[in-house]
């Protein structure tokens, strides 16, 4: 199955564009990097190639149809910041639980212990809360997963330990993997392949 953006432009309200025309395609079976200068608008691109926002022009489609807008999410989404992402008056194994059923293999993999399921957000590290994001949007039957700057603010061997964990995830579900980041080392080391959005997008 194929993600793929046709000439997709993106403005809020009546600014100025922040893009226009990126078309890109990334297959299920691939691990496929995004650079972007900065102010590009990299983080609104990804809501859109997940379906969270929609294109101000152009299309996003799997697998030739336009993605859902509501209910199941097969695009997920994974941000830099954690914290954000989770709701800070639930335990951790209510968040888990929000996505459907725990997946105890995924869990495993990415090294989440039994004993922080109990535990308040507040209580986890930034590395151990982003373990919990990864797993919700991986349990979620997603087709792709979207990392925008995913593991930025994560120490070195953080960082490596969970690419390691959602790349095995990754072969083992036959998910589709887009990381976007402004580590250009990071992108070399995971990607197959490498998607430069530049100028021209930008300015049309
Ligand atoms: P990046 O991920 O490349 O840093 P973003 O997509 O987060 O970029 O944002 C790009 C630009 O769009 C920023 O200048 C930001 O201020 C602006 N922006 C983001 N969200 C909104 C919004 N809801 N309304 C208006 N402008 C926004
Ligand atoms: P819900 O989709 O039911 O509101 P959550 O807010 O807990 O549930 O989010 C579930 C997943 O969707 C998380 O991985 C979260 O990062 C992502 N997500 C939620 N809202 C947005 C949004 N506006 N833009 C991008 N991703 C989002």
């Amino acid at each position: 199955m194929q993600l793929k953006a046709e000439n997709v432009s993106f403005r809020y309200g009546n600014n100025t564009p922040l893009f226009e025309n990126v078309t890109l395609e990334v297959n299920e079976d691939e691990i496929v990097g995004i650079v972007a200068p900065s102010g590009f608008g990299k983080t609104t691109l990804c809501k859109i190639l997940a379906g969270y926002e929609s294109p101000s022009t152009g299309e996003v489609t799997l697998g030739g149809s336009p993605l859902p807008v509501v209910g199941y999410h097969p695009v997920q989404l994974v941000f830099q910041h954690p914290e954000k992402a989770i709701n800070p008056r639930w335990k951790m194994g209510q968040v888990l639980s929000e996505s459907g059923e725990q997946d105890q293999e995924i869990l495993q993999m990415l090294g989440i212990q039994k004993e922080w399921l109990k535990r308040w957000p507040n209580e986890l590290s930034g590395g151990e809360l982003q373990r919990f994001c990864i797993a919700r949007a991986l349990a979620s039957h997603t087709r792709f997963l979207i990392a925008d700057e995913m593991t930025t603010m994560l120490d070195a061997i953080t960082q490596a330990q969970i690419w390691q964990a959602v790349m095995e995830i990754a072969k083992k579900r036959k998910i589709g993997i887009i990381v976007v980041s402004h580590d250009e080392s990071l992108i070399q080391k995971l990607c197959q392949r490498v998607i430069r959005l530049n100028v021209n997008e930008k300015e049309g």
